[in-house]
């Protein structure tokens, strides 16, 4: 059986370009994931309160927030399954997919949301605490009660570490920001803006070696990378900003991806370098990374591929 439309990915792209493919008549099939990428229903799985996702003035929680739209994906006749893509033949339509589980698919056309990894430090002290105090999101996180006026970390030397340890400013009484080299990787209108913030200090050379800590994150183990010398932060938050990695490994370098790895989509539209293929949230956004905008973009890839299936002759 071939589907009209399968959907890679279960956030916040994917389940709102599930709604709209469903009530477009498009019968989405969706992969929601199992283990590769993370848990079903993305970053905002392990995220806690989000308070900047419109309609909710009271805030909501990721899990809440996913737990509702993969509620209103399935009202509407999306069909969806716990399994992994491994493998994709994207050379002749319809497009053929390996599932972990050993299963076969085909699929006239393909919205690709299977999202981005934030990288983590890979320290067991780290998992311990992880949503105690330890968070990949400022945005997210930064303006919680328990971070107010208290002295706060972000681990990272890039734009995205500034953005965050500037976002953080708002909040906190002052920020390390903690990088292991002696420069920064961020732009240098970014670099300037950390180095000129009153609330911000950089600490040069040193890593994490530990996060300290019973039930909540009470400080950092840092390393200096040139002297070898450790040193004792207390700090109340840390937030890590060392990159993400765009999941695409079961696109075996089929469609075309920017130089670091994320899809390649055209300006205004979601659609990717292959014909019935689009992309929506963090596989192809590296620079937004909002639920918000992710879920945009979903709706954007839904609306693209009923329009090209329309135009394909297949009927929504
Ligand atoms: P980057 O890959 O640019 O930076 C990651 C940072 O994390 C680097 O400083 C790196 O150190 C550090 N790092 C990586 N691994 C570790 C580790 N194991 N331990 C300690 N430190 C580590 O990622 P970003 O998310 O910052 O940015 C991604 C892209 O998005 C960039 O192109 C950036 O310009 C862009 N961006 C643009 C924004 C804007 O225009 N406003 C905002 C945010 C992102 P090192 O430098 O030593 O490698």
């Amino acid at each position: 059986m071939t589907e009209k439309l399968i959907i890679i990915g279960s956030g916040p792209a994917g389940l709102t370009a599930a709604i709209y493919a469903a009530r477009a008549n498009l019968e989405p099939f969706l992969f929601e994931g199992f283990q590769t990428g993370g848990i079903p229903g993305g970053q905002l799985m392990i995220t806690t309160m989000i308070e900047n996702f419109p309609g909710f003035p009271s805030g909501i929680t990721g899990p809440e927030l996913m737990a509702n739209m993969r509620e209103q994906a399935q009202k509407h006749g999306t069909r969806m399954i716990v399994d992994d893509v491994l493998d994709a033949d994207l050379d002749v339509r319809p497009f053929t997919l390996l599932s972990a589980n050993g299963e076969t698919y085909r699929a006239d056309s393909l919205i690709i949301a299977s999202g981005a990894t934030a990288r983590r430090l890979p320290l067991d002290s780290e998992i311990r605490l992880w949503g105690r105090g330890i968070s990949a999101c400022a945005t997210c996180d930064g303006s919680l009660p328990v971070f107010r006026n208290r002295e706060l970390a972000v681990i990272g030397g890039g734009d995205t570490a500034i953005e965050e340890a500037l976002h953080l400013t708002q909040f906190a009484s002052k920020v390390y920001l903690i990088h292991r080299r002696n420069e920064l990787r961020a732009t240098s209108v970014m670099q300037k803006r950390a180095k000129n913030h009153a609330k911000i200090e950089i600490l040069w050379n040193k890593v994490v070696e530990e996060f300290a800590g019973d039930n909540i994150l009470s400080g950092l183990t840092l390393r200096d990378t040139v002297s070898g010398e450790t040193s004792f932060l207390p700090v109340a938050g840390a937030f890590e900003a060392i990159g993400h990695v765009p999941n695409t490994s079961f696109l075996k370098g089929v469609l075309k991806v920017n130089s670091m790895g994320y899809i390649v989509t055209k300006p205004g539209s979601t659609a990717t370098s292959l014909d019935g293929i689009f992309a929506a949230g963090d596989v192809q956004d590296h620079r937004y990374r909002q639920a918000v905008t992710a879920a945009a973009t979903g709706c954007m890839a839904a609306k693209d591929a009923e329009i090209w299936l329309r135009d394909q002759g297949f009927d929504g």
